[in-house]
């Protein structure tokens, strides 16, 4: 997917031209992946406004990754948020927009070793985003032959940007099949999650998710749906899943802020339920867009307008 950025970037410090955004190829970050990132997405309103959906939030998963590998970042939470609504503000985007905070260690030093690379920089950048993969029609995915990387070995609890090495094997082996998307297991066979989004599962009208230890990234989209389906009556498990479950699930979609609500209409070649989008599914998506548009007073805390 590629992708024209907005004209202004946040970077070493300062509101800087996309042109001038660039780092050597010397960078710690560029030759190890020794950075991180966030992905939000601001929507367009039901006011013609632009909103953020879950900035907070967003922000408060990105700055915790620093905890995760023992690091520091030059910017606060505080001023992160404040750096990104005035991008917004600065940018002016008309329509769906992706906001992708990013912190990397920006030394040119030869090793991968954090200790070097204390302190990683801030820097932030957007662009206009409609689907990242099909929510207007069934996605066809595969179980992948790569198994997801846990907590042992790159924490997906965090976007960590050498970690998507993990989700970019498992995608490619998808895409040669001739397919949209896979899905990654763990190290036990449990259903982990997609290559950049949450898996849910609907049985017998309750919804079934992975839990937050077996290997996933703690999902703001994921977080909303249980939320979304506790408002609707619709019972939620956090629970274990095996690939089977999803051969006999009712309904399969996937969340994410990318992916939002995506169903899955066939998996290893296999028709889920009756091969049409579910009525839970339908449901969960239908309000779920209605919240990130500001079309649901219920869920107005969740967006914060540019
Ligand atoms: N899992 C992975 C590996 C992801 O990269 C993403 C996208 N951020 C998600 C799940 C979905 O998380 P969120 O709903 O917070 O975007």
């Amino acid at each position: 997917m590629k992708t024209g950025a907005l004209p202004t970037t946040y970077f070493e410090g300062a509101y800087t031209p996309i042109e001038n955004a660039k780092v050597s190829i010397m960078t710690n970050a560029l030759q190890y992946g020794t950075a991180w990132f966030g992905g939000i997405r601001a929507y367009k309103q039901q006011d013609g406004s632009v909103g953020i959906f879950r900035l907070k939030d967003h922000v408060a998963r990105f700055a915790s990754s620093s905890k995760l590998l023992g690091v520091a970042i030059d910017t606060s939470p505080e001023q992160i948020e404040k750096i990104i609504l005035e991008l917004g503000r600065r940018n002016e985007p008309t329509g769906d927009t992706y906001i992708r905070p990013f912190a990397y260690a920006s030394e040119t030093n030869l090793s991968p070793n954090l200790a070097e690379n204390h302190t990683f920089r801030f820097a932030c950048y957007m662009f206009p985003l409609g689907d990242y993969i099909a929510t207007d029609r069934g996605n066809r995915v595969i179980v992948s032959s790569w198994t997801r990387i846990d907590d042992t070995i790159i924490p997906p609890r965090g976007k960590i940007s050498g970690g998507y090495i993990n989700s970019a094997l498992a995608k490619q082996e998808a895409i040669a099949q001739g397919m949209d998307e896979c899905i990654m297991l763990n190290r036990s066979g449990k259903v982990c999650e997609g290559s950049s989004m949450n898996i849910f599962i609907v049985r017998d009208g309750t919804l079934i998710t992975p839990t937050i230890t077996d290997g996933i990234l703690e999902g703001i989209t994921r977080r909303s749906i249980i939320e979304i389906a506790h408002n609707l009556n619709i019972p939620v498990i956090e629970r274990s899943v095996e690939r089977t479950e999803l051969y006999v699930a009712d309904e399969v979609f996937f969340s994410g802020t990318g992916a939002q609500v995506a169903w899955v209409q066939e998996i290893d070649r296999r028709v889920i339920g009756a091969g049409t989008m579910g009525p839970v599914s339908t449901q969960i998506k239908d309000v779920f867009m209605s919240a990130v548009r500001g079309q649901d007073k219920k869920y107005s805390k969740w967006i914060t307008k540019i």
